[in-house]
Order: structure tokens, then sequence, then C-alpha cells
């Protein structure tokens, strides 16, 4: 990619997009000029928003300008309105035209409320107050005598799972220290056929243990299609009992004007990120139509698609998912492209499976992330492992 009229520019901020900047950096030695549009002032460490009901986590918001000083990338304040490709050029949506020789899509995906009636959806940091409330109220509810019915539900089609086995997880402990968990029956009610399926037949056995462990009960391969009152309607017409409701967000794509797109919204990509027929535009992360959506699959697409631009190497994501309990953390791995016993799952309750063991597990995000970290002065590096 050689600097031109604009050099490259990023459309988003999170995972994927944050990973292409500084990718690129390393990669081209600071020699191609590199803008990141990005409507907010701060990175959100999104998965850290399943603790955040239980205690403080600060370490979770990254000012962006302290990686941008890292990664030698220039912040744009703002969002990508239009695309014009013919003129290789954006449009905000305030109105600014921005030219580029090359530009990265990675606005993420949008969540979407599905379930009318469900007392929260849980997208992240912005639903961290409203579950809170709920997990006091069951808490309060439960404290007086009462039996109360938590269904923690994870819809077909795109979303993320892991967040509701962690929630479950997290939430019964919770309540178990307070001496209130015997009154609280939850139930994660997912539509996949084993819990985390995208991960294999191992990471699904160690979570429907460790959920039976907790108390937390599971109803896999089920759709829920409505609630009524203190009810769930199944897709099977069966009702189960429900005081509470939780969702997971569906997730459908951007739909960026004047790029294609899914009929779920998503925008299609090759295998080395090019969108096709859509000349030096490329996308990584939710964003895009890669069936997995994972801040670690993100983060590969990204490194991957900038990695090896003449000669693409095959995307074979890695997917690595780390399971805050409360009481542990767990890490579970998978090759989607390897072989039988990869493809299964391989699941460590205690040892790291890939370091540094973050969350999300990005080259050169991550080392950019724990450096940006060490700027806060509020630093709280061990936050997962901490008793909620
Ligand atoms: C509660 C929760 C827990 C999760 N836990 C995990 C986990 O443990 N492990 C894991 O791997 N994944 C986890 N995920 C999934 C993970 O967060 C996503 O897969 C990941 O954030 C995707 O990265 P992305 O960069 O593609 O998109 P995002 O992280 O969504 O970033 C997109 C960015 O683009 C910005 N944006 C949106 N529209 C525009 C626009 N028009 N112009 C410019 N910018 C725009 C957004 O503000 C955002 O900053 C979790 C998700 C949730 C909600």
């Amino acid at each position: 990619m050689a600097a031109g009229h604009g050099g490259v520019l990023i459309a988003g901020a999170g995972f994927a997009g944050l990973e292409a900047a500084l990718a690129l950096r390393s990669l081209t030695h600071g020699r191609v000029h590199v803008r990141l549009l990005a409507p907010a002032n701060v990175f959100t460490y999104v998965p850290a928003s399943v603790i955040e009901p239980f205690q403080d986590a600060d370490w979770a918001q990254i000012p962006l300008t302290s990686l941008a000083r890292r990664g030698g990338f220039t912040l744009v304040k703002g969002m990508l309105g239009v695309v014009e490709p013919q003129e290789a050029a954006i449009i905000t949506t305030d109105g600014r035209r921005l030219g580029y020789d090359a530009l990265i899509v990675a606005v993420g995906a949008r969540r979407r409320t599905w379930l009318r009636g469900a007392d929260v959806t849980f997208r992240g940091t912005e639903d961290v107050r409203a579950y809170r409330r709920l997990v006091d109220d069951v808490g309060r509810l439960a404290g007086g005598g009462a039996v109360v019915h938590l269904a923690i539900v994870v819809p077909s089609g795109p979303a993320w799972s892991l967040p509701a086995y962690e929630l479950a997880l997290l939430t019964a402990r919770h309540l178990d220290v307070r001496g209130a968990g015997s009154g609280v029956r939850i139930t994660v009610v997912t539509a996949e056929e084993q819990p985390l399926s995208i991960f294999g037949s191992a990471a699904g056995a160690a979570m429907t243990h460790q959920l039976a462990t907790a108390g937390v009960r599971l109803r896999a391969g089920t759709v829920v299609r409505s609630r009524i009152g203190g009810e769930l309607v199944l897709a099977s017409g069966e009702r189960i009992d429900a005081d509470r409701v939780v969702t997971m967000a569906a997730l459908s794509g951007p739909e960026v004007p004047g790029l294609p797109a899914t009929p779920l919204g998503f925008l299609p990509v090759e295998t080395d990120g090019r969108v096709p027929h859509t000349e030096g535009v490329l996308g990584a992360g939710d964003a895009t139509d890669f069936p997995v959506k994972q801040g670690g699959v993100a983060c590969q697409q990204a490194a991957i698609m900038l990695g090896h631009p003449v000669d693409p190497i095959p995307f074979e994501p890695r997917l690595r998912g780390q399971v805050w309990s409360g009481a542990d953390t767990r890490f579970i791995r998978s090759d989607l492209a390897g072989g039988r016993d990869e493809s299964d799952g391989v699941v460590s309750e205690h040892e790291p499976l890939w370091w540094p063991p973050g969350k999300v597990a990005g080259r050169h995000l991550t080392p950019a992330l724990e450096g940006a970290r060490g700027d806060l002065v509020d630093l709280a590096p061990e936050g997962p492992g901490r008793t909620p």
C-alpha cells in the first residue's frame, strides 16, 4: 500500500481497527500515513463489561490518544457515513470528505434488541447499570424468601454467546456469596446445539460441567420465540419459568452506504480482507460476513489482511476464549481449520493456552494495550481473577 492522496484510512477504533493501525506501523516502519476515524475518545475493552456489574474495571477504558502515540497513527474524530469507491473517498456523517489510497472498514456489528419484553439486552458497557439493578432486584426478592427464575438467552443467528455463560456464572457466584443463591434459579437458554459450539465439543462439555457445578441450568438447542408474563415461550411451544429475562444482542451488519452488503447487512470480504469488486477497500472484524464474531478473530483478520498484501496467506483463524466465572479463569482454544483434535477444542482450567493471557489476543494490540494501561493511574491488571 503506497501512500498517495491520503494513505490508509481506517474506520472504527475497535479490536480490528486498532490492530490494523498498529500492524501497519510495524509493517511499514511508519512510511505509510495512517488515519483512524473514531467517534469516541476511548477504546472500550468490551469483554470486561461482564464483570462490571459486580466490580469496577477502570482499566477497561483506554484513551485513544495513548494508543495513537504508541502506534504513530493520526486520530480523526467522526463517523464513516458513505463510501465513494470511484472517488477513493468517504463522507463522514457530519459531511466531511476524506480521501484514501486504501480504506479499511472495521466499524463492528450492530447490536440489536430482539425479544420484546426482555428486561435487559446485554450489549456491553451501556447495559452494565441495568444488569446490576436486575441482579440487586433478584437478590432482594430471593433474600425475602421468593424463588426467582432468571433466564439468560442466546439468540439464533449471529450473536456473542461466551458472555452469556460468564454472566450466568458470575451472577450465581455473586448471589451465593451474599447468601441469596438458593432462592435463584438461573437458566442459560441457548440456540447453540451445545454451549460455545464454535469452540468445539471439549469446550462445550467443560462449560456444561462448569454450569452444573455452579448450579446453573442449561437449555441448549433451544430457540426462544417470546416472553409472556413470567414465562418464555419456546419455538417448540413449550413454556419455561422466567421471572427476569436477559438476552444477548442479536448481531447484524453495518450496511455501509456505497459498499455491498449481505442480506443481514454484513460487508462481504475475501479471505484476504478485500471487498469484492471494490477497488482499495478492505474489511475486518465483526462488520464483515465472516461467520465467527470475536475480538481475537477480528485482530487476526486485520493482521492477515495486512501481513501479506502481495501473496495472501489463507485465513485459518484460531479461536481463543477466556471464561471468567468469579471463582477461576479458564482458557479454551480451537483451530477452525485444524485437524479433528484441534477443531474439537482444547480446555485448560489453570494454565494459559496463549501468552500474554488476555481475553482477546491481538499480536500488536495486546502489548499496546498493556503499555497504554501502564499510563493509567488506577491499573488493575488482575481484574478478572478477583471474586465479584
Ligand atoms: C459483553 C461482551 C463480551 C465479549 N467477550 C468477548 C471475549 O471474551 N472474547 C472475544 O474474543 N470477544 C468477545 N466479545 C466480542 C468482541 O467484543 C467483538 O467480537 C469485537 O469487539 C469485534 O471487534 P471489531 O473491531 O470488529 O468491532 P467493535 O469492537 O465493535 O469496534 C467497532 C468500532 O467502530 C466504531 N464505529 C461504529 N460505527 C462507526 C462508523 N460509522 N464510523 C467509525 N467508527 C464506527 C464503534 O464505535 C467501535 O468502536 C464480547 C462482546 C460482548 C458484547
